[in-house]
């Protein structure tokens, strides 16, 4: 079956046709490209065509797909076992990886996704503190958690309401809402409710709504202020986490947050996610404490051991420092032809992340700070890119990744491509 053929029978059966609504192709103004196949940069399409893949899972496949040395690895327990629910050496040695590597953890527990990470983890700071609200960031994405389904609402600081329908309207009351890089709005919230807020959850690189670099000033203060009322600090690093560095984004900016979450690279392309805390707040869960969580197929031997030999084989080669810089070579070589050519977009980079936005004048830190017409641009950036054999998220917001598989010659390939079909997008206004 072709792509077009494939949609059809998927969106008969699927809601809108996905079993996730950012693969949804319905704002890129043509007909969804279906993959059935990855190898390293590429994938494949089941029409024959063989793309660059810049949204690699969203974030899981940092080595690209299908990296050898992790298949390897992956074949060699797949033939002794695939699920067991009991006891075995596979997360134990996974587990005490991280925790070795990473010297603010002291215990770290195994789920099978960043959203159940999340989930978690607020329960745990509401079960630490005995406080039950939050306070989150417009333009953070924490999964889809209940109670961070949530967009500033109208009236006083901080007031939230649900983005989502089917949410109870009572959890929605316990998140407040603040705006990135405004530490007033922040500092207000505190006043108001700061003895009730249990903790505050930020990416500390927001990377799911654009990718909003934030003044490093801000984050110290936003993490300082939640110490001095006595709230929990939450790292969401389920993208950042192992990206950027082992230690993630609490260790370039040297704040120790009290419970951090990971997903994406930390189980090497199947579904894992994390949670971890220094051993006093990890003792709040079952079985040694009254926090219930649980998963049959959390920390399943296929995803403990794609995880491990993906780790191990950014140690070998140092991966992070060296996407770091590729990825930067890659932003100021778009950057320049974009300047010489008179374009109207920016590309912002942030370790191995990057995204294409409108220019601007000021640095875009938080939502408010979009340009209009921002996806109606992209939905034509986004079909030139696809017609010259170059694939990413199918959305204006979300942003690109840099794999290992991404070799110089891929990135050059890809620069021409992005800067044609930029070309192309300018001329159609
Ligand atoms: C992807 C992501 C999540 C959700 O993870 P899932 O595995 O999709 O549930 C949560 N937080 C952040 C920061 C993410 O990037």
């Amino acid at each position: 079956m072709n792509s077009v053929e494939l949609f059809e029978k998927s969106f008969a059966v699927t809601p809108g046709g996905v079993h996730s609504p950012v693969r949804s192709f319905k704002n890129m103004g043509c007909d969804p490209v279906f993959f059935s196949e990855g190898s390293g940069a590429h994938v494949t399409s089941v029409d024959g065509k063989k793309y660059i893949d810049f949204c690699q899972s969203f974030g899981p496949n940092i080595l690209g797909h299908r990296d050898p040395d992790v298949q390897e690895e992956v074949l060699k327990v797949f033939n002794k076992v695939w699920t067991l629910g009991a006891l075995d050496p596979y997360s134990v040695e996974l587990t005490s990886w991280l925790v070795d590597k990473i010297p603010f953890i002291d215990k770290l527990r195994f789920v099978c996704s960043g959203t159940e990470a999340v989930m978690t983890a607020l329960r745990l700071a509401r079960a630490h503190t005995g406080r039950e609200k939050v306070l989150k960031f417009e333009g953070c994405y924490h999964g889809h958690v209940d109670n961070m389904l949530v967009k500033s609402g109208s009236g006083l600081a901080g007031m939230s309401e649900s983005s989502s329908l089917g949410v109870e309207s009572k959890i929605v009351s316990n998140t407040l809402i603040a705006t990135l890089g405004d530490l007033n709005h922040v500092e207000d919230i505190f006043k108001e409710h700061g003895s009730e807020i249990s903790c505050v959850i930020m990416e500390p690189i927001p990377a799911n709504y654009g990718l909003l670099i934030q003044k490093e000033e801000f984050t110290k203060t936003v993490y300082d202020l939640a110490k001095k009322h006595g709230a929990l600090v939450i790292f969401d690093e389920v993208i950042s986490g192992l990206r950027v560095g082992f230690e993630g984004m609490a260790g370039r900016l040297n704040l120790i947050p009290d419970i951090v979450t990971y997903g994406k690279v930390i189980g090497g392309g199947f579904p894992v996610g994390a949670y971890a805390a220094r051993k006093e707040i990890m003792a709040h869960m079952a079985p040694e404490g009254g926090v219930y969580q649980a998963g049959t197929l959390a920390a399943n031997p296929i995803g403990m051991v794609a995880g491990l030999a993906t780790l191990k084989k950014l140690e070998k080669h140092n991966i992070q420092a060296v996407l770091e810089q590729r990825t930067a070579e890659f932003a100021k070589n778009i950057n320049n032809k974009i300047n010489e050519l008179g374009l109207n977009w920016q590309m912002i980079q942030y370790s191995s992340l990057f995204w294409l936005a409108p220019k601007t004048d000021k640095p875009i830190t938080s939502p408010k700070d979009f340009p209009a017409g921002m996806a109606d641009n992209f939905a034509k950036y986004f079909r030139s890119c696809l017609k010259r054999g170059m694939y990413q998220a199918p959305n204006a917001y979300e942003v690109g990744f840099m794999s290992w598989a991404h070799t110089d010659e891929v990135c050059a390939e890809a620069e021409n491509i992005i800067i044609d079909s930029l070309k192309e997008a300018s001329a159609n206004h």
